[in-house]
């Protein structure tokens, strides 16, 4: 028999189910797929960053699955209709006996492999893994059989699931023949290219094990105290390996276990603070399963449709360069366009700038984020869109504002952070720096830093009525 195991984003060999399982016949010929789909990759407003990475993390694949033997075939198509023919004639062509995949749980993915299916009936076998969470979705459902729409309650659910199940995790599959040494180089993707920082980011499972090791041993039990301050090194930063699937929630999980083996008695601390932020990654792809039309750019809570936006090119502009001239914003979208990686809090903060203090639609938020993010991913980004929007479930209320000059103050108290990214604030004192204008005022320096475009006070009045109009008119 012919095993192929079509890659997407689960880029790595160990605990990856789909090989595991593809491995378990040791007779079988087992071979490894890949299709890229610029087209569609455009569609989704893919960050060229993240196609870097994704190629830089196949071709470790490529490598680790030839020491085993297990050849890796690479095809490109525009989009996802494309490979699906192409798919279809590639099983006959090889006479293909089982196809294994990991899902993906976005509308048009899903779409796809249904399609797959249908196609492949009565010639292949397809075999289905979920993969990419620690429980599937629909697993974890409320008294009367239906998703919850509030993350406590669902976390209390998932935990005591989550008990139950066996999450262990898969072992690399055994060399299965002589390493192949005359592999195929991997040509780069027709996609537009963008760096990746190497140090920050180094691509590779071994290099995503390295940090989750580092990461449950020496920073976990400090999480709680130190993720939202963006200057300290607070965070795990796993993001874009979780998100092409480079590392595993299970590995995550059971890594955290490893040195926390109470962390899900006790339930409370670090360690425990950081699991709950990885029951939010798995909140959110159920979501999507249960309410697909947060892959069509509906907003959960129904009357929010109707808040009239802004149009501001201009506005937006500004947001996206991060020249807003609220110092907290701008140096967050900074490194955000420069390296594709921000903190969560931070995240919120630009978030609910863009929305609450220009009143410009989330939607043009969501797919700048995921234009520029090396993690972005659609569920964990709309999610936290339409958090910050006020448009989703269990989302912050519309009426709670954040101040972005107080989120500054709090979260980065003498401006390390915002002077790292903002060098034209160099010279701006600790206590000025969230109002550095008010302080070259002063002085009479000449700062060659913008204005803010916005009086808050005023913009958080426009926000409260246009939303409570919403409201009325839903
Ligand atoms: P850690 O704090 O170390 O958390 C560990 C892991 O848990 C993360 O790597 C991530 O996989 C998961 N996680 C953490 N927080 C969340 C959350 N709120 N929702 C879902 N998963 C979470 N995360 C993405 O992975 N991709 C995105 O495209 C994305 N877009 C976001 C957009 C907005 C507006 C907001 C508010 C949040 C977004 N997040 C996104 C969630 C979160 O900000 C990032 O996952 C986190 O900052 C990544 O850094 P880290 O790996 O150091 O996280």
């Amino acid at each position: 028999s012919t095993h192929v195991v079509w890659l997407r984003n689960d880029l790595r060999v160990t605990d990856n189910l789909a090989l595991h399982a593809a491995c378990q016949d040791p007779d079988a010929t087992v071979l490894a797929l890949f299709i890229a789909t610029p087209a569609q990759w455009e569609k989704h407003a893919m960050a060229p960053r993240q196609a870097a990475f994704l190629l830089d993390n196949l071709r470790v694949v490529q490598h680790a699955l030839a020491e085993k033997g297990i050849p890796l075939h690479y095809h490109e198509c525009p989009d996802f209709a494309a490979s699906v023919d192409w798919l279809v004639q590639f099983c006959a062509r090889r006479q293909v006996t089982d196809l294994f995949y990991n899902y993906q749980y976005e509308i048009n993915e899903r779409l796809r492999d249904k399609q797959v299916k249908t196609r492949l009936a009565g010639s292949v076998n397809c075999h289905g893994y979920h993969d990419s969470l620690l429980l599937p979705p629909g697993s974890v459902l409320n008294g009367s059989g239906e998703m919850y729409k509030v993350f406590t309650p669902f976390r209390q659910a998932f935990i005591k699931r989550l008990l139950a199940a066996d999450t262990a995790c898969a072992p690399a599959p055994d060399v299965r023949g002589e390493p192949i040494s005359d592999m195929a180089a991997l040509s780069p993707f027709s996609y537009p290219r963008r760096e990746v920082d190497s140090d920050d980011f180094p691509p590779g499972e071994r290099a995503a094990l390295q940090s989750l090791r580092r990461f449950c041993r020496e920073q976990a039990q400090d999480y709680d105290k130190r993720r939202d301050f963006p200057a300290l090194p607070g965070t795990s930063k796993l993001s874009p390996y979780l998100a092409l699937g480079i590392l595993s929630p299970r590995q995550c999980v059971s890594r955290l276990l490893a040195e926390n083996p109470e962390m899900l008695e006790r339930r409370e601390g670090g360690a425990f603070i950081w699991f709950n932020e990885l029951v939010w990654r798995e909140f959110y792809r159920h979501l999507i399963v249960f309410w697909p039309a947060l892959c069509k750019h509906r907003p959960f809570t129904a009357w929010t449709q109707w808040v009239k936006w802004r149009v501001s090119p201009e506005a937006l502009s500004a947001w996206q360069q991060g020249k807003t001239g609220y110092p907290i914003v701008d140096a967050a979208m900074r490194q955000l366009n420069e390296t594709g990686w921000i903190h969560n809090r931070l995240r919120m903060i630009c978030a609910s700038f863009l929305v609450k203090d220009l009143l410009i639609d989330w939607r043009e938020g969501e797919r700048y984020f995921m234009s520029q993010l090396l993690d972005g991913d659609l569920a964990a980004n709309n999610g936290g869109w339409q958090w910050a929007a006020s448009t989703g479930t269990d989302a912050v209320p519309y009426f709670r504002i954040f101040n972005p000059t107080t989120q500054g103050e709090r979260f980065d108290p003498d401006g390390r952070f915002i002077r790292h990214w903002l060098p034209e604030l160099a010279a701006v004192p600790d206590n000025d720096i969230h109002q550095p204008h008010r302080w070259a005022d002063k002085q009479q320096h000449q700062l060659n830093y913008p204005q803010p475009i916005v009086d808050h006070k005023k913009a958080r009045q426009e926000t409260l009525a246009a939303f409570e109009a919403a409201k009325n008119a839903g």
